[in-house]
C-alpha cells in the first residue's frame, strides 16, 4: 500500500538516546531505513524552564521518589503533538496493550508515546492532555522507554510491506483471540540432550492441507484453553455472538 506519509512514532523521554535501540535492527530497523516508518525521540528536558534543566520535583503529600512536572511535560507534549495522532502514556496502571490496539494504531498516522521515569508523572497532565494510559504488563519497569519500544515494534511489524509473507500476521497469536499452534522444522526426527528421539507430529508431513489446518486449529484451542482460560472464555463468547 502506498502512503502519502510514513507512519511516525514520536517518543517523549528523558533518555532520547535510548532510541531506536533494538528497533534499529532486523525487521523494524530495515523498515526504518526504507522509510516505511519514522521515529523521533524528543528530550523532555529541552522544555525545562530553569537553567538547571529541572524536570521533576518531590511529590505533594510526601513519599519516596520524584514526579515529572506538569508544566514541563505539558509543554513538551504540545510541541510534538499532532491532531489525529493518539497520545499514549506508558504506565503500569494503564489499559493492557494488545494486538487489537496495535492494529488500530498501525492503521492510523502514527503515535505519540510519553515515557515516564521516577515515580511517574503529575496526574494533571494526564487529564489536561487527555493521555491514554497504556501498560505492557503487570510488572514495573524503571522507565517508559522499553514499554514505548515494545508498542512501536508491535505496530511497525503490522505496517504494509514490513513483514515478508502477507499472511504471516493473520494466523498469529491473538489475531482471532487464540494463541498460536506449535511450529516444527527440519530435521523431522531430532535427538535432544536428554537422548530422547522426537518426531514431528505425523499430520504435518502427511501433505494433507485440510488435516494440517484442522490439527493446527485444535492445537490453538487446546493451548489457549489450558494456558489462558480468560482468553478462551472471551473467544467462546465472541463465537457464540457470531453464531447468533
Ligand atoms: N510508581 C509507579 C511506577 C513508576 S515506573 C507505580 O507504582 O505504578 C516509571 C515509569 O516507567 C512509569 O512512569 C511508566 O512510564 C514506565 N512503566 C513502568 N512499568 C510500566 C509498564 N508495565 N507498562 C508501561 N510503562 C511502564
Amino acid at each position: 500500500m502506498w502512503r502519502a506519509q510514513a507512519w511516525k512514532a514520536t517518543a517523549l523521554s528523558l533518555f532520547p538516546e535510548m532510541f531506536p535501540g533494538p528497533l534499529g535492527g532486523s525487521l523494524a530497523g530495515k523498515a526504518l531505513k526504507d522509510g516505511v516508518w519514522s521515529l523521533e525521540a524528543v528530550d523532555i528536558r529541552r522544555f525545562a524552564k530553569d537553567r538547571h534543566g529541572t524536570v521533576d520535583d518531590a511529590p505533594f503529600g510526601g513519599g519516596a521518589g520524584m514526579v515529572l512536572k506538569p508544566d514541563v511535560l505539558s509543554m513538551a507534549i504540545e510541541a510534538v503533538a499532532v491532531p489525529g495522532v493518539p497520545k499514549l502514556l506508558m504506565s503500569p496502571r494503564g489499559a493492557p496493550f494488545d494486538q487489537r490496539r496495535a492494529r488500530a494504531l498501525a492503521e492510523g498516522p502514527g503515535v505519540l508515546l510519553v515515557c515516564g521515569r521516577f515515580e511517574g508523572v503529575d496526574e494533571r497532565v494526564i487529564e489536561a492532555q487527555a493521555l491514554e494510559e497504556v501498560s505492557v504488563g503487570d510488572f514495573v519497569l524503571s522507565g517508559g522507554e522499553i514499554a514505548a519500544m515494545a508498542v512501536m515494534d508491535g505496530c511497525v511489524r503490522l505496517l504494509p510491506g514490513v513483514m515478508g509473507a502477507a499472511e504471516s500476521a493473520s494466523e498469529e497469536s491473538f489475531e482471532d483471540g487464540l494463541l498460536e499452534y506449535p511450529h516444527y522444522t527440519r530435521p523431522a526426527t531430532w535427538v535432544g540432550p536428554d537422548g530422547a528421539e522426537r518426531r514431528v507430529p505425523e499430520v504435518l508431513v502427511s501433505g494433507h492441507h485440510g488435516r494440517v489446518a484442522e490439527w493446527r486449529r485444535g492445537q490453538r484451542e487446546e493451548i489457549t484453553r489450558r494456558r489462558r482460560p480468560e482468553l478462551w472464555e472471551r473467544h467462546r463468547a465472541a463465537k457464540l455472538n457470531e453464531d447468533k
